[in-house]
């Protein structure tokens, strides 16, 4: 049986959501391990096509593709309308509007 592009896509985007969890999952254990997750992300992301939801972006330093938890390697901070994320791993600062994804094509 071949998949319609959409329903490879709906399979794909099942698979980053079950990614994403093991990799919550596993980071306090083993951070390399929640990485090659990201890795898997990304492959699978550039593979389909499919676009993250933006809190699955938040989750993925976008230098150095780490995966990132709030409170652990990676600062929060609300400002004005923009909630930056500061990854600690690479210290890269990604900006994130509260509203509309700001990178909208
Ligand atoms: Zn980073």
């Amino acid at each position: 049986m071949k998949l319609t592009k959409t329903d490879q896509k709906k399979v794909a985007k099942e698979h980053v959501k079950q990614l994403l969890s093991e990799a919550s999952k596993v980071f306090d254990k083993d951070k390399k391990l929640a990485n090659r997750y990201v890795e898997m992300i990304i492959a699978i992301r550039n593979k389909i096509k499919i676009r993250l939801s933006k809190e699955q972006k938040a989750r993925i330093c976008k230098e150095c593709n780490s995966f990132l938890v709030p409170g652990k390697n990676c600062e929060v901070r609300i400002k004005n309308k923009s909630i930056i994320y500061h990854c600690k791993e690479c210290n890269a600062a990604r900006r994130l509007s509260r509203g509309e994804d700001s990178r909208k094509k």
